[in-house]
């Protein structure tokens, strides 16, 4: 990423104190374990606060039914993606069950750019990553109440059979160690109290 960019995604990251909340463009990274909710907590987020844009990102993951190429994710082969590396095209990327996902430089610039905070639905590894490289960028985890519930929401979401489901549960330990790093954690019990206390956080951070 050359200077200006760098400059572009640091400055202008905090809002000002008693300014209209959420203004200001800045990086908003939400992580939660597999059917945490983090895409239904996203979507709320962009919904309710017009200046709020998603980032999409790229995977080498096959598309799921009702996926749409450029919303949902840019859907790429392992090969496009590995020259997408090589060519220094991503802000971070990281290989998630076996898929390689990445936020595309060139998209989050574009949403800065043009004034709006962008909102990263990352993996925890990712999310540091991005961290590191940009500290002002807001990093919020998100918890289910309980593994039984969330094994249940991911049964209910009927995207990943019950071997898959199994395989993203074996991931928590890892996501509830790294989501200790982040900068708040927020737990999903009821939808709406969750996206207002998201919203309290941006509003005074
Ligand atoms: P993620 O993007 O973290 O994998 P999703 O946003 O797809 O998770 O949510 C997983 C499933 O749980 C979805 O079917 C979603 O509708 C449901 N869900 C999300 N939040 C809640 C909640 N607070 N209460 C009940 N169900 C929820
Ligand atoms: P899913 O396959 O369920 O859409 O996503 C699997 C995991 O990959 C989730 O934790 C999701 O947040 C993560 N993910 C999606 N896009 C990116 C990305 O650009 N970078 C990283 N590091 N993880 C991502």
């Amino acid at each position: 990423m050359n200077d200006r960019n760098n400059t572009l995604l640091r400055k202008n990251s905090r809002p000002m104190a008693g300014s209209a909340k959420f203004d200001t463009p800045r990086l908003i990274v939400v992580s939660a374990p597999s059917g945490g909710g983090k895409t239904t907590i996203c979507h709320k987020l962009s919904q309710r606060n017009p200046n709020f844009r998603f980032s999409v990102s790229a995977t080498t993951r096959p598309r799921r039914p009702g996926e749409k190429d450029g919303v949902d994710y840019f859907f790429l082969s392992r090969e496009e993606f590995e020259r997408k590396i090589r060519d220094d095209e991503f802000l971070e990327y990281e290989e998630v069950f076996g898929n390689l996902y990445g936020t595309l430089k060139s998209y989050v610039q574009q949403l800065l750019r043009e004034g709006h905070s962008v909102l990263l639905d990352i993996d925890v590894k990712g999310a540091l990553q991005i961290k590191s490289k940009f500290p002002d960028a807001v990093l919020i985890f998100i918890l289910p109440p309980s593994t039984e519930e969330l094994r249940k929401r991911l049964l209910g979401r009927k995207t990943d059979d019950p071997q898959e489901i199994e395989k993203r549960l074996k991931r928590l330990p890892l996501e509830y160690a790294e989501g200790k790093k982040f900068d708040y954690q927020v737990v999903n019990d009821r939808l709406d109290e969750a996206v207002e206390r998201i919203e309290k956080i941006l509003a005074n951070h």
